[in-house]
């Protein structure tokens, strides 16, 4: 049973390292970024909304945020435990993952926080812009967005370094290589 967050600034590969967590531990990874951008696709009035919020790389709001969330946790497949993505990524997100999970007598195990420079980021970013065409990878908006996670989201991360269940992993490196580093820093922070 695992129950983990992983969290890091937009390009730190995060996304691409949830999957591979999610197959070798077994675990379904939620990605509250892949459940909006799902929707902006299918053209969903949860999608109409956030997509105002997601090109100008701001935070879609809290009131949308969290009830999706709180219903993605509330299906079977969690059971077994989950690898939350992108999500909370406000103190005030925190308080109310606190609360879905204290409603269900569970609690977190792990929180992994990927490690990358600004700069690093910000020209991989630009690189996968010209790959992908994601509307929300151009430099201004990579930057406001790297300004909203060293703003509101590095808080995230102290309250669990002062809970003692954060894990923290260098970003920087080939696929594989950070794969690995993950996956180690996982089992001692189980055995820890
Ligand atoms: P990501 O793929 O995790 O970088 O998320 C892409 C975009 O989705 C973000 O820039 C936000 O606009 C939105 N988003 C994802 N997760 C959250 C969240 N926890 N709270 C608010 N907005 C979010």
């Amino acid at each position: 049973m695992t129950r983990m967050l992983i969290i890091g600034p937009p390009g730190s590969g995060k996304g691409t390292q949830a999957e591979r967590i999610s197959e070798r531990l077994g675990v379904v990874a939620i990605s509250t970024g892949d459940i909006f951008r799902a929707n902006v696709k299918g053209e969903t009035p949860l999608g109409v909304e956030a997509k105002k919020y997601m090109d100008a790389g701001d935070f879609v709001p809290d009131s949308v945020t969290n009830k999706m969330v709180r219903d993605r946790l509330s299906e079977d497949d969690v059971e077994p435990g989950f690898l939350l993505d992108g999500y909370p990524r406000t103190t005030a997100q925190v308080d109310y993952l606190d609360a879905i999970l204290a409603d269900g007598d569970q609690k977190l195990d792990v929180v992994l926080q990927l490690t990358a420079d600004d700069e690093e980021l910000v020209k991989r970013l630009l690189g996968r812009a010209k790959e992908t065409g994601r509307s929300d990878d151009n430099e201004g908006v990579i930057r406001h967005r790297l300004d909203l996670y060293h703003g509101q989201t590095e808080p995230v991360v102290q309250k669990y370094a002062e809970r003692g269940i954060l894990t923290q992993v260098d970003g920087i490196g080939g696929i594989d290589e950070v794969t690995e580093r993950v996956m180690e820093a996982i089992k001692s922070a189980q055995t820890a």
